[in-house]
C-alpha cells in the first residue's frame, strides 16, 4: 500500500540454509534486489568480488564505519561484515524491495533504524541437522566450525525479536512460505491507507 518498497532481513545461525533459500528467492521474484554485504573475510573458491560480496580491507572496512556508509556492522567469526546504506535506501525509496541476509547482531541494528523492516528468522528442523549442513559445506576449519555450531546454539533465543520464523525442513517449501510472507506484507494496512481512502471517495463524487 505504501510507495516505499519492503526491507527484507533473513537471517539465521550458520548452516540452517539461508544462503540457498535467498539464492532462490532471488530467482523466483525478479525485482527482488539483493543487498550486497561489504566484508573483510577472504573469498571463497565460489565466490566473486561484487557478486557475493564486495571484498574489501580492514582499513577500507574502518572508513567505511567513520564515514557513515553502513546501515548496520558486526563482527562475526573474526571477520567484519556490514551493509552499505546507500544502494539500500536509494532502492526502497525507489519503492523496489530489498533483501539482506545478514547476521543477529546486524538485524537487531536495522531493526533498531528501521522497524518497519520485515525480520524472518530461519532454522533448521534440528541441531543435528544443522551441524550435519556446516560439516557437509566443507568449507570450514575444525576450529570455524565449532565456533559456528556454538554461536548458532546462543543465536536461537533471538528468533523472539523477529517477526516471522520459517523451519527450512525442505528448500522449496521455505522459500514459498518467504514469497507467502513477502506478499502478505505488501498487503498490510499502514498508514498509507489515508490516501487509497481519498483516492476512493475522489473517484465516487465523479
Ligand atoms: P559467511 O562468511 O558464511 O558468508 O557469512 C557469515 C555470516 O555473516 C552469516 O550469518 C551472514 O548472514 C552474515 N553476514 C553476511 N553479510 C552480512 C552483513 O552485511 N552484515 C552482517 N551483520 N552480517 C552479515
Amino acid at each position: 500500500m505504501t510507495n516505499k518498497g519492503l526491507l527484507i532481513v533473513v537471517s539465521g545461525p550458520s548452516g540452517t540454509g539461508k544462503g540457498t533459500i535467498c539464492k532462490q528467492l532471488l530467482n523466483a521474484v525478479s525485482d527482488l534486489k539483493l543487498s550486497v554485504s561489504a566484508t573483510t573475510r577472504a573469498p571463497r573458491a565460489d565466490e566473486s568480488q561484487g557478486v557475493n560480496y564486495s571484498f574489501i580491507d580492514k582499513q577500507q572496512f574502518e572508513t567505511m564505519i567513520n564515514e557513515h556508509e553502513l546501515l548496520e556492522y558486526a563482527k562475526v567469526y573474526d571477520n567484519f561484515y556490514g551493509t552499505p546504506k546507500k544502494y539500500v535506501v536509494d532502492e526502497i525509496n525507489k519503492g523496489n524491495d530489498v533483501l539482506l541476509e545478514i547476521d543477529i547482531q546486524g538485524a537487531l541494528q536495522v531493526k533498531e533504524k528501521y522497524p518497519e523492516g520485515v525480520f524472518v528468522f530461519i532454522l533448521p528442523p534440528s541441531m543435528k541437522e544443522l551441524k550435519k549442513r556446516i560439516v557437509s559445506r566443507g568449507s570450514e576449519t575444525e576450529d570455524s566450525l565449532n565456533k559456528r555450531y556454538k554461536s548458532a546454539t546462543e543465536e536461537i533465543s533471538f528468533v523472539r525479536e523477529y517477526n516471522y520464523l520459517i523451519i527450512n525442513d525442505e528448500v522449496d517449501m521455505a522459500v514459498e512460505k518467504l514469497k507467502a510472507i513477502i506478499s502478505a506484507e505488501k498487503c498490510k494496512i499502514t498508514e498509507d491507507v489515508e490516501e487509497v481512502i481519498t483516492k476512493f471517495k475522489e473517484e465516487m463524487k465523479c
